[in-house]
């Protein structure tokens, strides 16, 4: 099965609205050659700061650049301040939503379960998800990474039926590639992405696995990502420092394997 490949870049918490317009429109400008490229087929993503969500929205309308936010919270309103929920993301543009990120897992105490209630209830609004997995050094280098990554996606995408998974993207992410420079090799990606496949098929179906984006993040550059995108089960990256530069982010959308 071909897989549109995806390369979607979170801003994480950088830029103000200003900025964000600026960036959006110079990535529009850009954008303007991807077709040019004959057989480029990929989607293209920003995820800004729920504050410059709508900005963006209106900088990139006309555009072939999708919009997400970095969170959400489960609830579609209520008492909890100072979260967004899923209506409120759809009403600012967005199409997706990045789920389950090592830095909320890590510094705002996120669970696995709490990223299958987000995630449930993004898709019931119409939200693409993009659940997020993979091991700390630590968890590395005692060779617990399949162990870990299977307990993220067996928790992060319970109760997701098939139907559920043809809108769910996965991101790798290994938390020690990630704002490191020390990038995954295309064999470490690539053992963890077929890991994520065969798990889906064996959990989910056969058709789910051969159907799922499942995207590389982690220190991914202009000058790493042809090498990592041309491994077949690296459908993509998600891409944080090198998204907030527009030549950059540029390069790495024109490393994905053309179509012959
Ligand atoms: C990320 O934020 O998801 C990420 C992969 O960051 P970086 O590309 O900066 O390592």
């Amino acid at each position: 099965m071909t897989r549109t490949p995806l390369i979607a870049g979170n801003w994480k918490m950088n830029g103000d609205i200003p900025w964000t317009r600026e960036l959006c429109t110079h990535l529009a400008k850009r954008s303007a050659n991807w077709p040019a490229l004959g057989g480029l087929r990929a989607e293209v993503a920003i995820f800004p700061p729920a504050v410059s969500l709508a900005a963006a929205a209106a900088a990139l309308q006309g555009f072939p650049i999708l919009l997400g936010a970095q969170n959400m919270h489960e609830a579609p309103s209520g008492a909890f301040t100072g979260e967004v929920s899923g209506p409120m993301l759809l009403t600012a543009g967005c199409q997706m939503v990045i789920l389950g990120h090592s830095e909320r897992r890590q510094f705002f105490g996120e669970t696995d379960a709490g990223i299958n209630r987000k995630a449930l209830a993004a898709l019931a609004v119409g939200l693409k998800p993009i659940v997020c997995v993979g091991e700390s050094l630590d968890e590395r280098e005692s060779g617990r990474t399949h162990e870990v990554v299977e307990r993220q996606l067996a928790g992060g995408l319970k109760g997701l039926t098939v139907a559920d998974l043809k809108h769910v993207v996965i991101a790798y992410e290994p938390v020690w590639a990630i704002g490191t420079g020390k990038v995954a090799t295309v064999q470490q990606a690539g053992d963890v992405h077929r890991f994520i496949r065969g798990w889906i098929s064996k959990a989910h179906s056969p058709e789910a696995a051969s159907r799922i984006r499942i995207l590389y993040g982690g220190s991914v550059k202009a000058d790493n990502a042809k090498e990592l995108l041309a491994d077949p089960d690296i459908d993509g990256a998600l891409v944080g420092g090198a998204s907030l530069d527009a030549d950059q982010f540029d390069r790495i959308i024109r490393s994905v394997p053309l179509v012959s």
